[in-house]
């Protein structure tokens, strides 16, 4: 059977010519599964009969499981969703006033070992499939659609406006898959986001950060969280292979094409490792020639980190440096700490192949 939810427009309108039917259908069939959630062909009234009953012999609409649903007291949704049998990945839902934002994940576990992230000590299990990461959406736009009272919710507690691909994984070491989930999140006919409303962050694969500029052009969070190559190198250890100097000038080329005229550099305040004063004259040297905007992210513990989060005066400290050399600087506001959903905290449930869990990790201090 053919899951349909991992096709785009484009792919299905292929898959529809494959089948000896007219292209058109693609755009139809991506209304009824995006936009009304219906995952039986029957449902479908204004497609033929005979197509219908085509489809359901040779296709299905399989969005994953739903296995928990955990609501924090400040209105932030986390769903476990279910990768396979043994895997599952979660996904945030976060309410503003005037905007509703999904924290999407893009593989279980993820690879690259940062050592400040409960993901990456987790170690890489999978790739999730485009029908596992537009799942995500599918599923909350689903969840929350059917919610007590829904009509009466304000905007931004009722509808997803915007999607990060800041949940677990890295999203560019799932590639494709990633940009045709993209693809569909911006797709008219499935949940229309904006370019602008859709954001990618990673920890910096440049290469992949080239062709995400021509791929799908969306806007960029760069997990920065550090001033310079020698503390970088440990605890974003992906930039011993694509170090600093590399990475600003990609975040330069992807500025060219981006719909956005700023990067969002994401910095994670860990106490005594990366938030002193000269920390931030390193930071504000290096970024001098890039347009972009600061996000301080207070870390978020997890057990056995052997990390603290910055002192808040520290964190305002920090942040009013970047201020005065003129840049737009966030504090990003701890959100679903109760139920474990805040940045760096989401675990799933993953099958542990490097047993990275159980061995001890050093508390990191790097002198510059
Ligand atoms: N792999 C991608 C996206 C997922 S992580 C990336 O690294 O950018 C989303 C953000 O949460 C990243 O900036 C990441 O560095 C940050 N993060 C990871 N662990 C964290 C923690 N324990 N506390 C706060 N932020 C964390
Ligand atoms: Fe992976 Fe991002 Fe966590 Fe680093 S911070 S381990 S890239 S999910």
């Amino acid at each position: 059977m053919i899951n349909l939810l991992n096709f785009s427009q484009s792919q299905l309108a292929d898959y529809f010519v494959s089948i000896g039917e007219k292209p058109f259908r693609a755009k139809q069939l991506m209304r009824w599964i995006h936009q009304f959630g219906v995952t039986d062909f029957s449902q479908m009234t204004d497609i033929a009969k005979a197509l219908r009953e085509k489809l359901a012999a040779e296709a299905e609409i399989v969005p994953p499981a739903v296995q928990t649903e955990k609501i924090s007291d400040d209105g932030t949704v986390k769903w476990l969703i279910g990768a396979d049998a043994v895997n599952s990945i979660e996904t945030v839902f976060i309410p503003e006033a005037d905007r509703g934002t999904l924290c999407v994940s893009s593989q279980v576990g993820c690879a690259l070992e940062c050592t400040f992230c409960s993901t990456g000590r987790q170690g890489f299990n999978r790739n999730l499939q485009v029908s596992e990461i537009i799942g995500q959406v599918w599923v909350a736009n689903q969840r929350l659609k059917q919610r007590d009272g829904y009509d009466m919710l304000p905007a931004g507690e009722r509808m997803i406006s915007n999607v990060v691909m800041m949940g677990m994984g890295e999203p560019l070491a799932n590639y494709d898959n990633v940009v045709t989930a993209m693809q569909i999140m911006l797709d008219d006919s499935a949940y229309g986001l904006s370019r602008r409303r859709v954001t990618l962050s990673t920890s910096g694969l440049v290469p992949a950060m080239d062709r995400l500029k021509e791929d799908c052009p969306v806007a960029l969070a760069v997990s920065l969280h550090a001033p310079n190559d020698a503390l970088r190198d440990v605890i974003v250890p992906i930039n011993r292979k694509y170090p600093l100097k590399e990475l600003m000038a990609a975040c330069q080329r992807y500025l060219v094409k981006a719909p956005r005229d700023f990067v969002t550099f994401e910095y994670v305040m860990l106490d005594g490792v990366n938030d002193t004063e000269e920390h931030a004259r390193q930071l504000i040297a290096l970024v001098k020639n890039v347009p972009c905007k600061f996000n301080l992210i207070p870390f978020n513990p997890f057990p056995s980190s052997g990390y603290d989060c910055s002192k808040p005066h520290q964190i305002r400290v920090f942040r009013d440096m970047l201020m005065s050399a003129g840049h737009v600087v966030t504090i990003r506001k701890t959100r679903g700490e109760d139920i474990d959903a805040a940045c760096g905290q989401l675990a799933g449930k993953v099958l542990d192949k490097t047993r990275r869990t159980q061995k001890h990790v050093p508390i990191v201090s790097v002198n510059e």
